[in-house]
């Protein structure tokens, strides 16, 4: 009796003792389990967070940049006294002396000692600091509107401006012409140095980033379309419009945007007249 009660406990004991390995097994194939699947849950959670992170830190410092131009376009607009107001009409009559109204052309250069003070933009061009804001609302708006304007042209230095006119001058002279006649054909397209607004810091060249020829068939570009309807509620007028060279003296440039002032860019834009019209009235 006591013998078969011993037999039957040591089967039982084998018998557990390969269920308990079985156990030990199972239990160490789970633990394998666990362990990959948390070293896998640990690893998406880094890469979420190494992405999250990452992402946040460059929009931190594009914004950055962004404060920072705006600020140096802030500091410099309230250095240059830029808070007095935009001239406009007085009793009927042009303020043709107000800074925004000046009028440059041919028959009036720039005064030698013009005093400018410019604020760099982002594209390494540069304007004269109290148009900046409104320049960046107009750019801003238009490409709201999924445009792609860009300003290929702004200040220029008289020694730009001579380098560009002489340029033209050498360009028509190979044309076969007298330097007395390229003279005069180069002044239709690029002022002569003394006589061009780009010295003033106040007018810009905008293209379409599609088309950045500086011909006609900018005025086909949606860019041109929309700034044309546009520029004046920014204070901007189409200065070279394309019936109005006889009096402005230049041709016609769909491109050439100049800055007078909310209220004499909407007046201008409205009745189809052009700068030295406006300031002669
Ligand atoms: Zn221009």
């Amino acid at each position: 009796m006591n013998r078969y009660r011993s037999e039957a406990r040591s089967a039982h004991y084998r018998v557990s003792g390969r269920e308990t390995e079985k156990h030990r097994k199972a239990g160490r194939r789970q633990k394998r389990k666990d362990k990959a699947v948390f070293y896998s849950v640990s690893f998406i959670i880094i890469c979420l967070l190494v992405f999250i992170c990452g992402f946040t830190c460059v929009d931190k410092y594009r914004s950055r940049q962004e404060r920072t131009v705006e600020r140096t376009g802030v500091k410099a607009f309230e250095e240059s006294g830029a808070g007095k107001k935009t001239g406009t009409m007085q009793n009927g009559q042009a303020d043709a002396s107000a800074w925004n109204l000046r009028l440059v052309n041919a028959s009036h250069p720039i005064p030698a000692s013009y005093p400018i003070d410019i604020t760099l933009l982002k594209n390494g061009q540069s304007v004269d600091s109290r148009i900046y804001r409104d320049l960046q609302d107009m750019m801003d708006a238009a490409r709201n509107q999924g445009l792609s304007p860009l300003i290929c042209s702004s200040y220029r230095t008289a020694d730009k401006q001579k380098s560009l006119y002489e340029a033209k001058v050498s360009t028509c002279m190979g044309q076969g012409i007298s330097r007395k006649e390229a003279e005069k054909q180069a002044a239709e397209w690029v002022a002569p140095p003394g006589t061009s607004e780009h010295e003033l810091g106040l007018a810009v060249d905008i293209v379409a980033q599609s088309y950045q020829l500086l011909d006609k068939g900018q005025e086909e570009t949606s860019e041109q379309k929309w700034l044309m309807k546009h520029c004046s509620e920014y204070g901007f007028i189409l200065r070279y419009p394309t019936d109005k060279s006889e009096i402005t003296g230049i041709g016609y440039e769909p491109w050439h945007y100049r800055y007078v002032g909310k209220e004499a860019a909407e007046e201008i834009m409205r009745r189809g007249i052009c700068l030295e019209e406006y300031v002669q009235m």
